[in-house]
């Protein structure tokens, strides 16, 4: 969500200041024709240096989705008007304007609420877009200070309160859209069915991982766990018995992970773990812990078992990180080659995954909700002991 938001950020920002560079200098024309001279030349001159920084905003090189660029282009794009803001009322002050022009000049005293409003296309919090609007509060105060007779007490009062009426409601639009990027992300992200991160999503993550753990020297291990014989609950007992038995399966085994590792969703019944700062060792003895909490059930009341790869960046030198997964993969063939319910490691270690003598009872059966729909095919004692 966080790169997502910078990202959206510096882009807004930087076709804003495009946008902003060229209408700046077109208003010359306008300010040409409407004011006395020498103002509107003072004024062109400072819109000339206003569109060269907008425009050196637009065209600046940010480095991609971090809070340092989000957050340097939003302020820019606030102080660049702020500042030109005071530039032309002290223009106004020191130079006549006749009659004819008033309605021009109204323009720039507005600039401050255009900032203020301009905030709300902005995915930002209520804190960041109160920090964003304060440069905004700042010049109005320092002009109504600079400036005193120009508005009145009364008046530069109501002005103040106008300012901060609108940029609480900016700040709520701003805070509206944050939401709406979140839950937007968290659709793109995360597989509705098992809650798991959407293959999409895990290929970044692991990409971003490698990396990091590359730069750290560190492990990075990966399971890939592939359901055993899964097609054959859809053929018997239909695919509603083999959602639930996926859901239950990603369910148990992001209970046994960790807080920094990653459940995918990589295909159809195929999970891929991602453990950050792990070795081969570690990542045995956390699919350990995932066996012996179990996958959940079949609807025949029988234990779902899965085939496991592992594989280990630095053991297995991998040199990126779909060789690193597309040996994981390999090594889950191997097991299932091996007759399934079990993993196979680096250097052909193999082992077994779920323990054979794993009992299903019929209260298990109810547990885990298998029952539902008459779809479980238990044996008539342990449907009438469930
Ligand atoms: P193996 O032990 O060799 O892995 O056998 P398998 O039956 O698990 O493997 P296979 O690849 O033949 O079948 C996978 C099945 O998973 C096929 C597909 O219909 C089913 N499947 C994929 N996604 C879903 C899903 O979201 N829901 C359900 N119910 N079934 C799915
Ligand atoms: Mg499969
Ligand atoms: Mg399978």
């Amino acid at each position: 969500v966080a790169r997502e938001r910078h990202t959206l950020i510096v882009s807004r920002v930087q076709s804003i200041a495009g946008l902003l560079a060229g209408l700046t200098v077109v208003w010359i024309v306008i300010d040409s024709l409407t004011m006395s001279w020498p103002l509107w030349g003072v004024l062109g001159i400072e819109r000339v240096i206003a569109a060269i920084t907008f425009l050196m905003l637009a065209l600046h090189r940010f480095t991609a989705g971090t809070a340092k660029a989000a957050y340097c282009a939003a302020a820019a794009l606030v102080c660049i008007p702020t500042i030109f803001f005071l530039s032309t009322y002290a223009a106004f002050w020191h130079f006549d304007y006749f009659e004819y022009s008033a309605f021009v000049t109204t323009a720039y005293f507005y600039a401050p609420f255009l900032i203020a409003v301009g905030l709300s296309i902005f995915p930002l919090t209520v804190l960041e877009s109160a920090l964003l609007a304060t440069p905004t509060f700042a010049a109005m105060v320092l002009s109504i200070l600079l400036w005193p007779e120009s508005l009145g007490f009364t008046s530069a009062l109501a002005t103040l309160w106008r300012l901060a009426l609108i940029s609480g409601i900016a700040s709520v639009a701003g805070a509206s859209q944050l939401r709406f990027l979140m839950s937007l992300v968290e659709q793109a992200t995360h597989d509705a069915m098992t809650k798991t991160m959407t293959r999409n999503a895990g290929e970044q993550l692991i990409n971003w991982q490698f990396a990091i753990d590359e730069r750290k020297s560190s492990p990075l291990a990966v399971l890939f766990i592939d359901i055993d014989k899964f097609k054959s609950i859809n053929d018997q007992f239909g695919h509603e018995a083999g959602d639930t038995v996926l859901q239950k399966a990603a369910q148990s085994i992001h209970a046994s992970l960790r807080r920094q590792d990653i459940l995918v969703r990589w295909g159809g019944e195929e999970f891929l773990v991602i453990l950050p700062e792990t070795d081969s060792a570690g990542a045995e003895t956390l699919l350990a812990r995932i066996a012996s909490a179990g996958l959940g059930l079949r609807p025949d009341g029988m234990p779902v078992s899965a085939s496991v790869g592992i594989a280990e960046r630095i053991s297995d030198k991998a040199p990126d990180w779909t060789k690193l997964v597309e040996l994981a993969d390999q090594r889950m063939y191997a097991a299932k080659g091996a007759g399934r319910n079990c993993y196979v490691s680096g250097g052909d270690k193999m082992g077994c995954f779920i323990a054979e003598n794993t009992v299903c009872t019929a209260s298990q059966v109810v547990d885990e909700g298998l029952l539902q729909g008459g779809t479980a095919k238990l044996a008539a004692t342990d449907r009438a002991a469930a």
